[in-house]
Formats: C-alpha cells, sequence, structure tokens
C-alpha cells in the first residue's frame, strides 16, 4: 500500500471560490503532506468509505465515543465534491416520514447552535395548507401557509470541515472491493489493501454499488441568479415543496430549485437544458411578484434514495462487517449530526441496532 495521499484534516484549507458553472459550495482541498504520512500503520479498526456528511458525520461521532482508530478513503482529492458540496444548505426540520423527522429534529436541534457552523435562523415559510402570508415574510412571495423561525441556512463546507477536523482521510484513493480475512477485511484500493476490523458503506450516489444495496441517486438542478439590488440577503425560505419550488436569497441573488428528481449514474451531472423554462414557468405561475429573472450559475446534484425513500443506517444482513450511512437523500445535511451519532453509536454498541426503522435488513 503506498502511503501518497493521506492527511490528517485537522487544518481546513482555505474554502475554494465558485466558479460559474460549479456548485457554488466551497470544498477543503486535500492536504497531501509526506510528513502526515510517516508513522501511520496502512490499516484501521474502521475504514469508511466516503468524505461526505454520512462518513465524516460517522467518524465524528465515533471519535467521541472513544474510536479513534478510524480511516476515512475518499475517491476524490478533497472533501465535499459531490451530494454534501452541491445541495442548497438549508436546514429544515420537516419530513413525512415520522422516523426521519425524530433524527431531522435532533439533528437541526444542535446545527441551530451554531456551534459546529454558522447557522443563519432566517426561518422558512411552507406555501401549503395554512392561514399565514408569505409576503409578511418576504415582500415578493406569494401565498399562504405556515412560518417556521427555527430553520434557516448553514454554512456546509464549515460543517464538513468541522466533522473531519482530525480525522484520518485518504484522499485521491478509491475503494474497488474488499474480502474476508481470519481477522476481518482486506479492503482493495486503487492504492493498495487497507485491512479493518469493520467497513462503513458511506459512499452516496455510489452506496449502491459499492454496497450491493437498492439505490437510486436521482439529479436535481440548482439555479443562482445574478444579483438584484431589491434582493434583501435577510429574507427566509420560501418552500413550495406541493408544487415543486423553492427559492432563497444566494450572493446578492436567489437561489432556485424546481424540486426536480431524475434517475441518474453515480457522479453523472447532466444538465437538463430544458431546465431554465421550467424555473421560467415555476415564476410566473406560482411566484409572480419575482419577475424576470436572470440566472448566473446552474448545477446539479444528487440525493440518493432507498425505495422506501428512509435513511439506511445498520449492519448489513448479509455481512456483520459491513455497516451502511447511506440514502440520505434530501436530508443529509439537516440530519447529519443525528445520523452520525446513531451509526456511531450501533457500532460501538451502545444502541441495538436490530428492529431499527432504518436498518438495511428491510432492503432484502
Ligand atoms: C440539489 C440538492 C440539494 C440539497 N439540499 C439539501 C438541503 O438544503 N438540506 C439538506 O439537509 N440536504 C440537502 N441535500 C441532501 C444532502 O446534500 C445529501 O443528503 C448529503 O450530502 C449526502 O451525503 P453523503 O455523504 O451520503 O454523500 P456524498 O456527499 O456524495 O459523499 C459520498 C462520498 O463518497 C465518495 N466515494 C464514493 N464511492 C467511493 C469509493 N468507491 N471509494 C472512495 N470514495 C468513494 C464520493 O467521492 C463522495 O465524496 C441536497 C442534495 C442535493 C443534490
Amino acid at each position: 500500500m503506498s502511503r501518497r495521499g493521506y492527511a490528517r484534516a485537522d487544518r481546513p484549507g482555505r474554502p475554494a471560490t465558485a466558479s460559474a458553472g460549479s456548485a457554488p459550495n466551497t470544498v477543503y482541498p486535500a492536504r497531501r503532506s509526506a510528513r502526515a504520512c510517516e508513522g501511520a500503520a496502512v490499516g484501521a479498526d474502521i475504514v469508511i468509505i466516503g468524505a461526505g456528511f454520512a462518513g465524516a458525520a460517522t467518524a465524528f461521532h465515533l471519535a467521541r465515543l472513544g474510536r479513534t482508530d478510524v480511516l476515512i478513503i475518499e475517491r476524490e482529492a478533497s472533501a465535499g465534491v459531490h451530494s454534501s458540496g452541491r445541495n442548497a444548505a438549508i436546514i429544515r426540520e420537516h419530513a413525512d416520514d415520522a422516523a426521519e423527522q425524530a433524527l431531522l429534529h435532533a439533528g437541526a436541534n444542535v446545527l441551530r447552535r451554531g456551534e459546529l457552523a454558522a447557522f443563519d435562523r432566517r426561518g422558512l415559510f411552507i406555501v401549503g395548507p395554512g392561514q399565514d402570508e408569505a409576503a409578511r415574510y418576504c415582500p415578493r412571495a406569494s401565498g399562504r401557509g405556515t412560518w417556521h423561525p427555527d430553520d434557516g441556512t448553514i454554512d456546509v463546507s464549515g460543517l464538513l470541515g468541522r466533522y473531519l477536523e482530525g480525522q484520518r482521510v485518504l484522499y485521491g484513493v478509491t475503494v474497488l472491493d474488499w474480502t474476508h480475512g481470519a481477522h476481518g477485511l482486506t479492503v482493495r484500493t486503487t492504492e493498495g489493501d487497507v485491512d479493518c476490523r469493520l467497513l462503513v458503506n458511506a459512499a452516496g450516489p455510489w452506496a449502491g454499488e459499492v454496497g450491493k444495496l437498492p439505490l437510486t441517486p436521482y439529479n436535481r438542478h440548482l439555479m443562482v441568479s445574478t444579483p438584484m439590488p431589491w434582493v434583501d440577503g435577510r429574507w427566509p425560505v420560501i418552500w413550495d415543496g406541493y408544487r415543486h419550488f423553492y427559492f432563497r436569497p444566494e450572493s446578492g441573488g436567489l437561489l432556485f430549485s424546481c424540486c426536480d428528481e431524475t434517475p441518474g449514474r453515480p457522479g453523472v451531472y447532466e444538465e437538463d437544458p430544458k431546465i431554465l423554462d421550467t424555473l421560467q414557468q415555476r415564476i410566473e405561475t406560482l411566484q409572480p411578484a419575482l419577475g424576470a429573472i436572470a440566472i448566473r450559475t446552474t448545477w446539479v446534484g444528487q440525493r440518493t434514495f432507498a425505495p422506501d425513500r428512509r435513511f439506511v443506517i445498520g449492519f448489513d444482513p448479509r455481512d456483520e462487517r459491513v455497516f451502511h450511512v447511506a440514502g440520505l437523500g434530501g436530508h443529509g445535511v439537516t440530519a447529519s449530526y443525528a445520523i452520525g451519532l446513531r451509526a456511531a453509536e450501533i457500532i460501538t454498541g451502545k444502541l441495538d441496532g436490530r428492529d431499527d426503522p432504518f436498518g438495511a435488513g428491510r432492503l432484502f
């Protein structure tokens, strides 16, 4: 096993500035210090595949529970290249599923304190059932619904960097497969073999392929307008999920989603040439007071779901040395703290993972 690529992520680099056409959330460059590799054993008690919110939050809580012999293997040169760096950064505590709602509540409550990363309690208005007026909170917004003052937006790159602080991360290395030995697993990677006792599949859009699970990544576009003088950066998120549309302030303009959902292939971010027409139509029919909008940046991200759209957190019923933290769908930022905690508690035996509503057994 070559030791090239080891880095301890305790000093996050200066966030890179987003360029037009790329996801705007910042990422941390890999630190490939040769000195950081010295003395590092090529192996770990627990190997985690993926340095997105699933893998990073799990490693964060494992460390808090005293399990520090953990190695994260990340195929990209930095963290947050895929779903965790391509999202809308909204902390929104609302899910149809009661079990997920509990994790969203627990996760959001911690993030709202702002101790892990800067949180903007800008509020969120849900257009739908309810008698409150959206225009009370955002003068350009139309519709009735309910006001949720404690929701808001978070510094996603800051949060991911916080989870990864002090973690041993092997960047630029892809996990290929693994085999069983007398004492555990041998994980085969593009840089050689790594021995471990437990392997955590936190591979995001690749989690289905990696863990042989029925998970599907779905593509979704986000669009950011040019700066507009009438936008107030303190406006809340306006969420019209029933009619597939949301917007919020971003970089002096507005960030939009038409809540599109197209099955995709992991890591393939094809833009739909019709997405701007769809956006214009949604604005005209749902939020006409926004008027004409010029879009500066569009990007695609992937939200990965199990068939029942519930998170997958648990041991693989086919292989007790494999644990999944996957299928985080559209809630992986909001619930990250609670998801990582639940995963770490099951792995360390603090929580009984049998009959867990998120268990992987339901998928077979
Ligand atoms: C458009 C969009 C908007 C969203 N908005 C929000 C929002 O506002 N609020 C919210 O809470 N959530 C939101 N989400 C959801 C959230 O972003 C995801 O749930 C979360 O980022 C998933 O994290 P992850 O770690 O599972 O996946 P990822 O971030 O994709 O991480 C998986 C990592 O695994 C690595 N990997 C994969 N295979 C291998 C391998 N074989 N070897 C080594 N490394 C590997 C990948 O390179 C990747 O870095 C949104 C998502 C999208 C796409």
